[in-house]
């Protein structure tokens, strides 16, 4: 209760807001060990493609 459930998008540890910076294009949390590695980069094409899955409308 009050405590931010925050979570490093890459690595899935929690995190808090000075531990961790926001990733400007997930808008989600990346921790200092995880931040600017290729498992960020990785992980930030996953999260845009399923974010993205949930955009298709399936009218095609
Ligand atoms: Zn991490």
């Amino acid at each position: 209760m009050g405590t931010l459930n925050t979570r490093c998008f890459v690595c899935k540890k929690a995190v808090t807001p000075e531990t961790s910076t926001l990733n400007p294009v997930v808008n989600l949390p990346v921790c200092q060990v995880c931040k600017g590695t290729g498992a960020e980069q990785k992980e930030e094409k996953d999260v845009l493609d399923s974010l993205a899955d949930g955009f298709v409308c399936g009218c095609i």
